[in-house]
């Protein structure tokens, strides 16, 4: 009796207790929608003793894995990679909020391309960085309100709804967790759960939120953390990924490491040596509190009381702030 003979021996009981969705033994079973050429077809993903196989729930064919990544073409990691549902919570923007994540830390991509999220030609208004009304943690591309977004890549939605700040949010977890957030849209054509395809649209383009003219405000994340999305994505035209194994240092996810007004130096960072190295030699900086003062600081990051004035442009006698953040290296 083969492997998947004995699946269909066991499968119609399982069916019969209406097991669908829960753990039983060793079967683990999940549905997903998959769209083929003619309809939507749900199948259910089998895992019994490590061996994967998936049942067609209208004709209750079971298949390999090799057969059901052959029908459904290159979408299929989508589905399987979103077996755990991490912090799957689809009533906030960031779930991740009790997630510290050390840096650097390494995501992955399993493609080397991705798709614009707005057509026609890029234009960026203003860069993931420091900006004059506080820190600016995405990218600013010009549109049209009513103009079509479009997912970078393929994912499944997590978030569709109102966030203030954001106005008009979609949130897509991809394959590796990183997420991408389309903020100040107009209208959804999405909602949540969605597995969607690259390229795919979901929503149109406006104004809403804390936004001053429509545009789209797009936003890279990796459980909760903002990175640079320069750093991930090439909108030079190529629609590239930098690289398919990219480090995130601290600099790549601190906007006062950057300004929105210009272009950074975005070398990928592709080995974890790298990013170590890259990161001992950033700046870092100390945010002034009750009771600070210059030669404190100094001494506390071991630094000459002349050397960190010079490295912040300001005189020995500097009246400090509370909130002031000074550079200590
Ligand atoms: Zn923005």
């Amino acid at each position: 009796m083969t492997f998947i003979t004995l699946l269909r021996f066991i499968l119609p009981l399982f069916a019969l207790l209406t097991f669908s969705h829960s753990t039983v033994g060793q079967i683990v079973t999940e549905t997903f929608p998959v769209k083929t050429d003619s309809l939507d077809v749900f199948f259910e993903k089998i895992v019994l003793d490590g061996h994967i196989s998936y049942r067609n729930e209208s004709t209750n064919e079971i298949i390999s894995e090799q057969d059901y990544i052959t029908l459904c073409g290159a979408d299929t990691h989508v589905h399987d990679q979103f077996t755990t549902h991490d912090y799957w919570l689809c009533d906030r923007v960031n779930p991740y909020h009790d997630v510290d994540l050390p840096t650097p830390f390494m995501i992955s991509f399993d493609q080397t391309h991705f798709t614009h999220p707005v057509d026609g030609e890029i234009v960026i208004t203003s860069r993931f960085g420091r900006r004059r009304r506080g820190p600016h943690r995405g990218l600013d591309i010009d549109l049209v309100t009513g103009d079509i977004v479009r997912s970078v890549l393929p994912g499944k939605v997590r978030f569709v709804g109102y966030s203030r700040g954001h106005g008009k949010t979609v949130v897509v977890r991809h394959a590796n967790e990183v997420e991408t957030v389309y903020a100040h849209l107009s209208a959804y054509d999405v909602k949540v759960n969605d597995i969607i395809s690259e390229g795919q649209i979901i929503g149109k383009g406006g104004n809403t939120g804390n936004s001053r003219g429509s545009h789209l405000h797009l936003e890279v994340r990796y459980k909760g953390v903002c990175i640079h999305p320069e750093y991930v994505f090439n909108f030079d035209g190529s629609q590239s990924i930098r690289s398919m194994d990219l480090w995130v240092t601290n600099g790549w996810k601190s906007p006062r490491m950057h300004s929105s007004y210009r272009e950074s130096d975005l070398t990928p960072l592709v080995t974890e040596s790298d990013a170590i190295a890259s990161q001992d030699a950033e700046p870092r900086y100390h945010r002034v509190v009750r009771g600070d003062t210059l030669s404190g600081i100094a001494r506390s990051y071991s630094l000459g009381l002349k050397d960190l004035c010079d490295i912040n442009r300001i005189s020995k006698n500097s009246i400090l702030r509370i909130g002031q953040v000074i550079q200590v290296r």
